[in-house]
């Protein structure tokens, strides 16, 4: 059904009531959540578009496959379908279920890694460069240099850069290089997708200098669509087909269920190498549960066995594509400009361009996504400098994000065409009010991800004496100049 692109392949059987607000209620509960969505109660938001992960719906066939789930504690069923469903699509002979995709992470690292080993990727997620950091590792990105241009077109910004890579494992460096992981698709690069030609190219070179490549995987079918859409030699090919030709060129993976696996949680390790399984598998037993079963029942393996044969459907895959490109152009038409070109998973939109007035250590990602809850009860997350930025004593800048950005991401075959319309409509109606929006000040910060806990206060713009046209008139106390922090991961928020 090409002529209508976002047509859903599928219709509601099941419907959960979601909360209309006034725009009282709204400024009450904000005002109590310290102006900080995490802090909202989730039935305080209409439209939740904070993360895509483990925030999907389930199909009728995942509700009787939960009832077929055998919940023994060893060598369950459940376990056989899971392993079976993903050895085919992924051909690793080494299948160990996790309760998420960063235990998995933690998990290969551990078994991987020591004190002074490097990884390189195309931009390691945030998790996964925790995950490396905890074990002494040191996690490289090499990001194409499209990836650094917002608004360049380029259909694969999640490449990595081959001859950065090439440098990397032939350098003096070469020797610690434990591994390559290529996220699929670039999460921490605003979901943009990785080519075959590339992880093909890079494959090769993993195999001439002997290093293994392992895939984070959890964005495996989004990637693998717009492959068939966009790259040349891919158009006649299935998005399974692109899936598993990715999931061969690869060492194995580590994989996030709660996205491509339409499930609410779950993840798991995929292996070739039998040592290494090995290895994997006492850390799994110590920290997760039995290799059958990994920290997830047994009704979970059997819902992600039948996601992941769900997830690489075509028509699936074009209308949530169609979906977010359909968001995107709502953003675009409300004067508010996107990330381009949009991934599947998320919009993001440029704050920082739609308020140049609020200097990024007043946060203008975050009034966005205050502005967005205020006026049309819609949650989404702030990607800028209040997620990777610092600042003094003073509240004078030290560190800025290179971009202040909002991400609203795409929950799986939850909300409707209308209901993308209400964010469209919102947007329009803040675009056309964005010189009158505040800036934030912090009031309570965390010592650590200081974005999920922080409390913050509004700086009416009047007050302001840090707004970006009186900064030359009125030098702060101690004045520093914001040092960009370079754009690694910087589109991604730990969900
Ligand atoms: C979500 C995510 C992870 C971590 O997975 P969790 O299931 O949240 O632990 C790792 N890598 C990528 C690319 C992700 O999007």
């Amino acid at each position: 059904m090409d002529e209508a692109p976002m047509m859903e392949p599928f219709r509601a059987k099941v419907v959960e009531p979601i909360p209309f607000t006034t725009r009282a209620q709204r400024e009450q509960a904000l005002r109590r959540a310290h102006h900080n969505l995490f802090n909202l109660r989730a039935d305080e938001v209409t439209i939740d578009l904070l993360t895509d992960s483990g925030t999907g719906a389930l199909s009728a066939a995942q509700m009787a496959a939960a009832m077929l789930g055998d919940e023994s504690y060893a060598g369950a069923r459940s376990f056989h379908r899971f392993r079976d469903v993903v050895g085919n699509l992924t051909s690793y002979p080494h299948v160990l279920p996790v309760h998420q995709g960063r235990a998995a992470e933690r998990i290969l690292f551990s078994a991987l890694l020591r004190p002074g080993l490097i990884t390189l990727g195309n931009t390691h997620f945030d998790t996964t460069r925790a995950n490396v950091e905890l074990v002494g590792g040191r996690a490289l990105d090499l990001p194409c240099p499209e990836a650094a241009d917002l608004d360049s077109p380029h259909p694969f910004k999640g490449d990595i850069d081959l001859e950065a890579l090439h440098r990397a494992l032939t350098g003096p460096d070469a020797p610690r290089v434990a591994a390559v992981v290529m996220t699929l698709t670039s999460n921490g690069m605003g979901g943009q997708p990785v080519s075959m030609a590339n992880l093909t190219e890079t494959a090769r070179l993993c195999r001439a200098h002997g290093v293994p490549l392992f895939l984070d995987a959890a964005r495996f079918a989004e990637n693998a669509w717009l492959v068939t859409r966009n790259e040349p030699g891919y158009r006649n090919r299935s998005p399974r087909e692109v899936a598993e030709e990715a999931f061969r060129l690869a060492d194995g993976c580590t994989a996030s269920m709660k996205k491509d696996g339409l499930v609410n949680t779950g993840g798991f390790l995929g292996l070739r190498d039998p040592d290494l399984a090995q290895r994997c598998e006492l850390l799994l037993v110590a920290t997760e549960g039995f290799p059958t079963y990994g920290g997830l029942a047994g009704r979970d393996l059997d819902m992600l066995a039948q996601g992941l044969l769900e997830v690489t459907d075509p028509d699936y895959l074009r209308a949530r594509a169609g979906a977010t490109a359909y968001l995107a152009q709502l953003a675009r038409a409300a004067g508010v400009a996107v990330v381009e070109p949009p991934g599947v998973h998320a919009v993001y939109l440029d704050a920082g361009r739609l308020l140049p007035h609020i200097p990024p250590h007043r946060f203008p990602g975050h009034a966005l996504t205050c502005a967005l809850y205020l006026e049309g009860g819609v949650r989404g997350v702030e990607c800028g400098s209040l997620y990777l930025g610092k600042e003094d004593a003073h509240g004078n800048p030290v560190v800025s994000a290179p971009w202040e950005l909002v991400r609203l991401a795409i929950p799986r075959r939850v909300y409707s065409q209308s209901h993308l319309e209400h964010v469209g409509r919102t947007l329009a109606r803040i675009a056309r009010h964005a010189d009158r929006l505040p800036g934030y000040r912090i009031t309570a910060q965390a010592p650590l991800l200081r974005h999920f806990r922080s409390e913050l206060a509004p700086v009416p713009l009047h007050e302001d004496e840090h707004r970006s046209t009186a900064v030359t008139t009125t030098p702060s106390p101690e004045p520093h100049p914001p040092v960009a922090v370079p754009p690694r991961g910087a589109l991604a928020a730990h969900l």
